[in-house]
């Protein structure tokens, strides 16, 4: 009884607070949170020795009306008014007036080892100088010297390289792989997952957000194994049943392949519920079918337990593809498998005019060798878990906060009005982020409902940092 009454109570005072913050969230010009009241209990940026030179360039309204005009029209930005950044280094941004920001977002979990980080812009200048570009069809010793590094750092046979410029170009030529090796046209993927915006990945994606109204054909959409809204909660083999309904009330029972991110990140940061990617493995062999990790996000070191998100999972794909991370913000991206695998592609050529460029690949093996010289995993682990031990301990505090997830630096903080019914909290989301921009914090949204914080910052984020990006939440939903 006294359960039930606590209970209650605390759904009252919820109540009342799920009013204050969709209040709040109207607002159209919120109270600044600086009063002088508060000055002294604001949280501090940690202290970092680097000063940008002075910005001398068009203002921030001029570029915006520019990119009106010039740029196209779907474009949407983070922020009522749009961030201007003009310079960076390590976890840190800086904008046309010189303001620094402590970067939770990394361009989207791109920026694995730091804004400007000196040795890959030495690699990149070096050979940029020397020679950036002739033609895949010459030798190269940068693209050949990376791929054997990033061989190194796949598991069992998985030891050829394709060279792409984006995620979209490597997941593209993944799924065209495993159907002409399999000789099967059907793929599946996972509600919720993203995996690029050409003709197969925009089919692959599971999200309307991201899809236009074009023929998408072959491709059908398992549910997601989701812990946190998800029907089986955090038992993985059970969602994985649907992939084996799929095969055999949607195919002709065999199919090309699966492909899976094994964090979610447009998606929301969802991580795949345990178990979930050995028992759909399965299931896709044995209809046919090759496993393919989008490790676009989730990879190079940035979950921190492991090199590869998929590993977490105790599984081996047939093809890893990957981006982002792999460039520290160089246009790169690839697809690794097995020999037997890639031989499929030699009845023609494949053609790719940037894939595989000096510069890009000797900037990518520079970042593999700092992510390995500055132990950049061990960081994303020991700092990350620290982190989400942090937002955690938020979550206990703020009613709003429905879940924490991911690991390592892939970390998802997911604002809901009703705990119980799991309400999106999509307006209280958008004032928490605008606020912590006003105080110095970039962070990233996601999910189909807006409601998601994405924290994927650089590898090389400290406990200061995070330390910063917590009291900052704390003290803006605590003033909600
Ligand atoms: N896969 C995943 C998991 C991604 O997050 C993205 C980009 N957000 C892509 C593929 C597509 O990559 P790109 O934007 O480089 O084409």
């Amino acid at each position: 009884m006294l359960t039930i009454c606590a209970n209650r109570t605390s759904s009252l005072l919820f109540r009342f607070n799920r009013r204050s913050f969709t209040k709040l969230a109207h607002e159209s010009s919120p109270a600044p949170l600086r009063g002088d009241d508060d000055q002294e209990f604001l949280p501090q940026m940690p202290p970092f020795d680097y000063t940008p030179p002075p910005y001398d360039g068009p203002s921030a309204a001029e570029l915006l009306e520019k990119r009106q005009r010039h740029l196209n029209p779907c474009m949407s930005y983070f922020y009522r008014n749009p961030l201007f950044l003009v310079d960076g280094k390590m976890q840190y941004l800086f904008d046309e007036k010189g303001r620094r920001y402590l970067d939770a977002f990394g361009g989207i979990a791109t920026v694995s080892c730091g804004h400007c980080h000196p040795e890959i812009l030495e690699a990149i200048f070096n050979q940029t100088k020397k020679l950036q570009h002739t033609t895949a069809l010459y030798l190269n010793r940068a693209s050949a010297d990376f791929a054997e590094a990033l061989a190194s750092k796949c598991p069992g046979d998985l030891n050829v390289v394709f060279f792409t410029n984006s995620g979209t170009e490597a997941n593209e030529l993944a799924l065209m792989i495993s159907r002409l090796y399999t000789g099967f046209h059907d793929i599946i993927s996972v509600r919720n997952g993203y995996h690029g915006n050409a003709g197969v990945t925009m089919s692959a994606t599971g999200q309307c957000n991201y899809k236009y109204n074009v023929i998408q054909s072959g491709i059908h959409h398992a549910l997601n194994p989701d812990p946190y809204r998800g029907i089986f909660g955090s038992d993985g083999p059970k969602y994985a049943k649907d992939v084996d309904e799929i095969i055999t009330y949607g195919t002709c029972g065999r199919v090309a392949g699966f492909i899976a991110e094994a964090i979610q990140g447009v998606g929301g940061i969802y991580e795949l519920a345990p178990g979930y990617l050995q028992a759909v493995y399965n299931s896709v062999r044995k209809a046919g079918g090759l496993c393919i990790a989008d490790e676009v996000q989730s990879g190079f070191a940035r979950t921190g337990s492991h090199f590869w998100g998929f590993e977490a999972q105790g599984v081996v794909p047939d093809i890893i593809t990957m981006a982002k991370g792999i460039g520290n913000g160089l246009p790169l991206g690839a697809v690794v498998t097995t020999s037997e695998i890639a031989k499929v592609l030699t009845c023609h050529g494949y053609l790719n005019t940037f894939g595989g460029n000096p510069v890009s690949t000797a900037g990518g093996l520079a970042v593999l060798k700092v992510i390995e010289k500055e132990k950049l995993q061990h960081n994303a682990l020991k700092i990350g878990t620290y982190l989400k031990n942090q937002l955690l301990a938020l979550k206990e505090k703020h009613q709003i906060i429905g879940d924490v997830r991911g690991r390592g630096f892939l970390l998802g903080m997911e604002l809901v009005t009703d705990r119980e019914l799991k309400t999106p909290a999509t307006r209280e989301t958008l004032y928490v982020m605008e606020q912590m921009k006003d105080m110095g914090v970039l962070i990233g949204k996601g999910g189909l409902n807006g409601n998601i914080f994405r924290i994927s910052p650089p590898l090389c984020f400290t406990r200061e940092d995070a330390d910063f990006l917590v009291s900052t939440m704390d003290h803006i939903i605590s003033k909600m």
